[in-house]
């Protein structure tokens, strides 16, 4: 699995520590499509199928992941929003293979998080939950009623069978997962759960009793 070809001074000295995934980013399309129409809003183009292989071609490049083992190591979940200004592994300091990681809109504890931890822990020998909620989520100060508008107003269509976890206190929102995970009783003995809250502009975590 470690196989490789004899690495020039150059690939060497710009090869990443193991413990960072390798720089596989798709090429950022923004420029281009704000040349396209200037004066508007740009929205980026949106990335094919082609894109995707050819930044999997970079991943695959040096990939040292092939040997982790299907049980994180630090037999942690960390169950988190699905917002794409971070990532659950980095705000943690946790290296690739050391946890599963459950994403949601808002990182809530839904009936699929718990399939999710119950299998993990069960399964997969986790024994700790982290919840991470954060500022700025896409969820805070949102109802329902205002989310179920919108789809209705998009697709004509009738969305009031989902509840969308809507919240107006980021710490209050973890604090009753907390309390819903506490209380799991298919989670095993003596797991632990614990809470944060991560800002999105300083990158701090603050813990949450
Ligand atoms: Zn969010």
């Amino acid at each position: 699995m470690t196989e490789e070809t004899e690495p020039t001074t150059e690939t060497r000295a710009a090869k990443a520590p193991d413990t960072e995934a390798p720089d596989t980013r798709v090429p950022d399309t923004r420029a281009r499509t704000a040349e396209a129409s200037p004066g508007d809003v740009a929205e980026p183009r949106l990335l094919t199928a082609d894109d995707f292989l050819a930044a999997n071609r970079e991943w695959m490049r040096e990939f040292p992941f092939g040997g982790l083992h299907v049980r994180p190591g630090r037999r942690l979940v960390i169950l988190t929003c699905m917002d794409s200004r971070y990532t659950a592994q980095g705000v943690l300091g946790v290296e690739m293979g050391g946890a599963h990681v459950v994403r949601n809109a808002g990182g809530r504890v839904t009936d699929d998080a718990i399939r999710s931890l119950v299998l993990s822990a069960h399964a997969l020998g986790t024994r700790e939950c982290v919840v991470i909620h954060h500022t700025n989520c896409g969820l805070l100060d949102k109802t329902n009623e205002g989310i179920r508008d919108q789809v209705t107003e998009a697709t004509g269509q009738d969305a009031s069978h989902i509840d969308f976890l809507p919240f107006s206190d980021v710490a209050q929102s973890v604090r009753e997962d907390l309390a819903l995970l506490r209380a799991c009783t298919l989670l095993p003995r003596g797991y632990q759960a614990i809470g944060f809250v991560y800002d999105v502009l300083t990158g701090r975590l603050e813990p949450v009793e």
